[in-house]
């Protein structure tokens, strides 16, 4: 069914303004840092990075190869020295993430993964709300993030004001957070839900009405799915919302037998176009298990270069749309922030206690 609300910013005459939560990170400790190793591309960088290179061959060019390898290898015997672990999301580049990360993944996965992590030391290669949920479910261990400005457009749409001021207009309904929020919206929140169990939450909490937020074309999709009512609010990904749905219609014209697989935070008229919607990760499963001949994957570019490089038998279209705030994360700031310790991801911890209560329960849920 239609969702039957949509509520933003502009729909709250008393909310306070300007006050989104910027990111907390803080600077590097002093007398931590390590001294820059060498960056040549030696015969002894070629040979012990030669494997990572199979790996990537049918993305990234042989030319490319030199000038990346010795961060590369810099960055993974760093890691090794440090202790620490690389998360990175499949949204990363290439050579981060089949070349230096030790657990790739979407926001979920990422999610369970940093709980089973025995590193002291998280890198996490992704945006701010991704460092701050490995933050809250690891409070004492060091979580990295290279650059604390690769923010989302869906975590800066909504603060805990607003989710407090959509109770107030709805008391007794509860609300799902999409864990592309800040912490201090988690905190506020009954549960949170990723793309890939989004449905499964809202249906989890046995009530008519849900408040789903912050992204109106995701909310549209769970209430697609669900006889749940579904009031949403007006987010939205600004790397997803760019697809059209008569793109997808030209690429079938072209060629009526590809195949094309969108993810849910698509407007509606792309998803309509699409063979399947799902999250990155059932994404990447749909195309392991259909290894279809020719494929247009909606969803940010570099999951397609990922996909490409494990299964090069498939041809992949690719309508290229990056996302500003993962492409700030480069090989070269990941390398400073192993040198450095910084930049380290700090939650107030009254906040952090009440945010990990909305992420465990989504992890607890059972399947
Ligand atoms: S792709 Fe969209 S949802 Fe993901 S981090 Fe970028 S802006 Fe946020």
């Amino acid at each position: 069914m239609p969702i039957t609300g949509l509520y933003g910013p502009d729909d709250f005459a008393g909310r306070p303004q300007g006050q989104t939560t910027s990111p907390r990170a803080a600077p590097p400790r002093q007398g931590t840092s390590l001294p820059m190793p060498s960056l040549e591309w030696t015969a002894e960088v070629e040979r012990a990075t030669a494997p990572l290179y199979a790996r990537v061959k049918d993305v990234i060019p042989p030319i490319e190869w030199p000038l990346m390898a010795p961060t590369i290898h810099a960055v993974n015997e760093l890691k090794a020295a440090r202790g620490a672990v690389i998360l990175a999301h499949n949204y990363q580049a290439p050579e981060i993430f089949h070349c230096v990360a030790d657990i790739g993944g979407d926001s979920l996965q990422l999610a369970v993964e940093a709980t089973k992590v025995k590193a002291g030391i998280i890198v996490q290669c992704g945006v701010h709300f991704m460092a701050e949920t490995s933050k809250l479910l690891n409070p004492d261990k060091t979580v990295l993030i290279p650059d604390s400005r690769a923010g989302c457009s869906l975590a800066a749409s909504i603060t805990g004001a607003d989710v407090r001021l959509l109770r107030e207009k709805f008391p007794g309904v509860p609300v799902v957070a999409y864990v592309n929020t800040s912490a201090e919206v988690k905190a506020e929140v009954d549960i949170c839900c990723t793309s890939s169990n989004a449905v499964q939450v809202v249906e989890s909490l046995n009530a008519p009405t849900v408040i789903f937020l912050p992204d109106r074309y995701l909310a549209t999709y769970v209430a697609s799915k669900t006889n749940v009512k579904i009031i949403a609010w007006k987010g939205a990904c600004e790397v997803h919302e760019r697809f059209k749905g008569e793109e997808l219609r030209a690429y079938r014209e072209a060629d009526p037998s590809v195949q094309i697989i969108a993810h849910p935070e698509c407007p509606p008229d792309v998803l309509a176009e699409a063979d399947f919607t799902g999250s990155t990760a059932h994404m990447i499963n749909w195309v392991r298990e259909r290894r279809p001949r020719r494929l247009v994957m909606i969803t940010e570019c570099s999951m397609a270069d990922n996909v490409r490089a494990e299964l090069p038998d498939v041809e992949m279209l690719r309508p290229c749309n990056l996302c500003p705030h993962m492409k700030r994360i480069t090989l070269a700031n990941i390398l400073e922030s192993l040198l450095t310790l910084g930049e380290e991801v700090t939650i107030d911890p009254a906040l952090a206690e009440r945010a990990r209560r909305s992420v465990e329960r989504m992890i607890n849920l059972k399947n």
